[in-house]
């Protein structure tokens, strides 16, 4: 079975629907002829109400198998700044109801993991939000924690912050790095700090990316997951990223790990999907 660990269904929807037709069945274009199992990231009750319609699909069930992780994303501070500073009349958004919302939803257990969570620090406008980016991390480990999920981080030029997190990190179930950008020897030093890691990998390893295909290769291979980031990461001459893309990107995999066929690739990965999200 293919695993994609990391994937916005509702943005991959939006997207197909600027150059297709309007109806729901045209995410089954996205499959590949295999089954697969997928976390669908949800930011909002829109995304995670999207996700669950979509598990419930008589067609596309039969091949996908969707499960949600819900969370305070990074880069929504940022957003919430721009558009404050554009629109006068723009209305807040309150981040303690969310928390709120995302402690109900880790209760009912309408979701099985807590993120996409962590810290973006791509330039000085997202800098501005570091503080309140690391209030609502913390809090969000903490739920984590509370519930004895795994945690899904989006980390961007931030790596710094997470080894400031090691400690609390230590205590969760599991650590899963969506798009993993960080160095081999980074993501060696968190194992070793015991933070229980699992490192995601993309497109990014089709792009050249050489720190995150020095990663692939090297790293403890029961530590590897695959995602499409989807719409988000796509490949060169793609409109968007989708869950296609899983068979490129495992058969990427196989070569780095040298000797591996496809399938052995798909059995490791679809393991430790399993193992990383507590199944
Ligand atoms: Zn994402």
């Amino acid at each position: 079975m293919l695993t994609d660990a990391h994937c916005h269904p509702f943005d991959l929807f939006n997207t197909l629907q600027k150059t297709e037709n309007k109806n729901i069945h045209l995410l089954e274009n996205t499959l590949p002829d295999k089954n697969i199992l997928a976390i669908g990231n949800a930011c909002d009750m829109t995304d995670l109400s999207f996700n669950e319609k979509l598990s419930r699909n008589d067609i596309l069930k039969e091949k996908l198998t969707l499960l949600s992780s819900f969370g305070i994303h990074p880069q929504i501070f940022k957003m919430l700044n721009d558009k404050l500073r554009a629109f006068s009349d723009y209305q807040e958004i309150n981040f303690d109801e969310q928390l709120e919302t995302l402690d109900k939803l880790a209760s009912e257990k309408r979701i099985i993991a807590i993120g996409e969570c962590g810290f973006d620090l791509f330039n000085a406008s997202f800098k501005e939000t570091e503080t309140i980016q690391e209030r609502y991390f913390s809090a969000q480990i903490e739920i984590a924690l509370r519930y004895d999920l795994p945690l899904v981080l989006h980390i961007r030029r931030a790596i710094h912050k997470i080894f400031a997190f090691t400690k609390t990190l230590s205590k969760c179930k599991a650590v899963i790095f969506h798009s993993w950008s960080g160095t081999l020897d980074e993501g060696l030093s968190l194992l070793r700090r015991k933070v229980n890691t699992y490192f995601s990998f993309g497109n990014t390893i089709l792009l050249n990316h050489k720190q995150a295909i020095n990663s692939c290769a090297h790293l403890p291979q029961e530590r590897l997951l695959t995602e499409t980031d989807a719409p988000y990461q796509r490949r060169q001459g793609e409109f968007c990223s989708s869950w296609r893309d899983l068979l490129f990107i495992l058969d990427t995999i196989a070569k780095l790990r040298g000797g591996l066929t496809a399938l052995e690739a798909e059995n490791i990965l679809e393991e430790n999907f399993m193992k990383g999200f507590l199944f």
